[in-house]
């Protein structure tokens, strides 16, 4: 299988009916980055930051921070690499940060909640990222919004880093891009405030799936109960993908979502073109799209989707078409 997939790897990610698919790699250390080689992938669409944070046994300092960065780049070369600032709480534990003990730690003081109530570190990091780009072009994304006022803070604080490295007479990013997750079901209420704002968005399915339906990603007696494209579901995110699409602001799903096959294709099918996943999916998932024609599908699932139709399986509807091909 594993040469088999390698062979595709220089093949663009097109259906068979013409449409054309970015596929991008999920990661978070330097040692999967030259793996983008193997997969071709298009660049990295998740660099989870944290992982730096989680494995060290103290607060990464300035230089290490810009160095993991700055290496990331580096072996990303012309390919785009998505910095998520730092998520950390929750299920993310950082044993050196005291954290309060919380009742309901992924809805608790974590991500950019703490990012924005703590900026000593908020800040730092982006100094770090602002500095590694080295006057190349940046692209960083801010996790866990609730609300659109926290997203225009984080921009103020990267805005102000900015200004304070131009001040000191230091490289600056030749562009900036500032993304938001999409992970918080408030922000489905939001959209029409949110996109105006961003200049990408990502939609995190692992916890929005976990928050829409209130059940623990990493609990699978609740878990397994809500399909993750599911009808409620696969609504929400074709919600926010449509939004996107009448704002003009690019979106990609970065949630695990996107590297399993039936939920790539049920993604595929209310429009998303991006995905970002685990670097292993992204042969599977390409070979899924060089044989699969989306038209079709896109018009069942759309019935499936719309009103009236409550009680079918995306999942079912999709897997007889797969089998079909
Ligand atoms: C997500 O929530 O879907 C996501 C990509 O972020 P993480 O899995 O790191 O929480
Ligand atoms: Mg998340």
């Amino acid at each position: 299988r594993r040469a088999h997939y390698a062979a595709l790897k220089d093949k663009p990610s097109i259906t068979r009916d013409g449409i054309e698919m970015t596929l991008l790699h999920n990661s978070g250390l330097v040692a999967d980055l030259p793996m983008l080689d193997d997969t071709g992938a298009a660049g990295v669409g998740l660099f989870r930051t944290e992982l730096q944070f989680m494995i060290a046994s103290k607060l990464p300092r300035l230089r290490e921070q810009i160095d993991l960065y700055a290496e990331a780049m580096a072996i990303a070369g012309d390919r785009p690499v998505v910095f998520r600032l730092l998520d950390i709480g929750g299920d993310k534990v950082v044993p050196y940060m005291r954290s309060m003990a919380e009742e309901n730690p992924a809805m608790g003081y974590r991500s950019i909640r703490l990012g924005l109530d703590r900026p000593g570190l908020l800040r730092t990091q982006v100094r770090a990222l602002l500095l590694a780009a080295d006057g190349r072009p940046l692209k960083i994304l801010v996790p866990m919004v609730t609300e659109t006022f926290e997203f225009k803070q984080t921009r103020m604080v990267v805005h102000k880093e900015i200004d304070r490295l131009r001040r000191a007479g230091q490289k600056i990013p030749s562009r900036l891009e500032l993304g938001v997750m999409v992970e918080v079901p408030s922000l489905l209420f939001e959209l029409d405030q949110l996109l105006p704002e961003a200049d990408f968005v990502s939609i995190g399915s692992n916890d929005l799936v976990q928050f829409l339906t209130a059940s623990d990603r990493a609990n699978p007696r609740v878990a397994k109960n809500y399909d993750a494209i599911g009808l409620p579901r696969l609504r929400a995110i074709r919600t926010v993908v449509d939004a996107a699409k009448r704002y003009n602001v690019p979106i990609t799903m970065c949630g695990e979502l996107a590297g399993k096959p039936l939920e790539a294709l049920a993604l595929m099918s209310i429009g998303m073109t991006k995905l970002s996943m685990g670097p292993a999916s992204i042969g599977p998932i390409k070979e899924l799209i060089l044989n699969v024609e989306l038209g079709p599908i896109k018009q069942a699932v759309a019935a499936a989707l719309s009103d009236g139709s409550d009680g079918v399986s995306i999942r079912v509807l999709l897997q007889e078409w797969i089998d079909k091909q």
